[in-house]
């Protein structure tokens, strides 16, 4: 998968060297460079977007700037993947050949894309060596690129120096499926427990994690730290638990609240020595 990882992140910069004005493009470039249509429609509630052909579909329902432009970059993503034959027949084997186009092995390694057309990890590490290895640095990152905090999550994953995995939290609604995946909530149509719930929206685990991360719609237990931070408001960091079931390494989580979220990271090993970290 890592292999994956880096193929889609090579990719996204061909197409950004290819048709975009600057280093981070607009949505609007690539789509015309590709030759894709776009179509901002009512769709079903929890679908943010999607793609059929060459034409993109994004919810005219998400108020979030900042989650559109994310889905609109994720939605390039699966059209780049389709086109390209090689990568087509690398991800049969990741997903068993069941043609599944949102198998969760899919939608992450088009959060992967997504981000790096947003923030690219060359530029991310220069700030990464000059401000430390950090949760907060995902807000500075969002900042900095004037971009959203979710590439910034994702993209801290990929360059994390430890084995280490990147979440973001939000307080909302999630769908009544008995088991947290992406691929469940679209068999089981768009029922909604109808109270908020701190759930996880989006995750990614850094290269050394060996590809574990925490499933769309994971719910935070109340006596994690990731929950008391939001109820807290204040940035928390303690010995945790990956709020999953039979996921038990013991790890370190630093969880920063910021508005409806809280982003956290998990260490599974400890960072090295700032003063001895190599850069890639
Ligand atoms: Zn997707």
């Amino acid at each position: 998968m890592d292999r994956m990882k880096r193929r889609v992140i090579e990719v996204v910069r061909n197409v950004v060297n290819e048709y975009a004005s600057a280093t981070i493009p607009t949505f609007d470039e690539i789509c015309s460079g590709l030759g894709l249509s776009v179509i901002e429609d009512d769709l079903p509630i929890g679908t943010e977007g999607m793609y059929i052909e060459k034409t993109i579909f994004l919810n005219s329902r998400i108020r979030n700037e900042e989650r559109k432009r994310f889905t609109q970059f994720h939605e390039i993503t699966h059209y780049l993947l389709e086109e390209n034959e090689d990568l087509i027949c690398e991800l049969d084997e990741y997903t068993y050949g069941q043609g599944d186009r949102h198998h969760p092995q899919i939608e992450y390694l088009c959060n992967i894309g997504a981000a790096e057309f947003l923030m690219p990890s060359k530029q991310f590490v220069r700030l990464y060596e000059q401000r430390g290895f950090n949760a907060q640095l995902i807000l500075f990152a969002a900042n900095y690129f004037k971009s959203s905090t979710i590439a910034a999550t994702i993209q801290l994953a990929q360059v994390a120096p430890n084995k280490c995995i990147a979440v973001v939290c939000e307080n909302g609604l999630v769908p009544n499926a008995s088991a947290p995946s992406q691929a469940s909530f679209f068999t089981t149509g768009n029922q909604y427990h109808n109270k908020s719930k701190l759930h996880v929206i989006y995750s990614a685990s850094s290269p050394a994690a060996s590809d574990r991360w925490l499933a769309k719609y994971t719910v935070i237990p109340d006596d994690h730290i990731i929950k008391q931070a939001f109820r807290q408001s204040k940035m928390l960091e303690d010995d945790s638990e990956i709020p999953f079931p039979g996921w038990q390494e013991p790890c370190t989580c630093e969880a920063l609240p910021h508005k409806n979220r809280v982003y956290a990271l998990f260490h599974l090993s400890a960072l090295p020595d700032p003063n001895q970290m190599t850069f890639f």
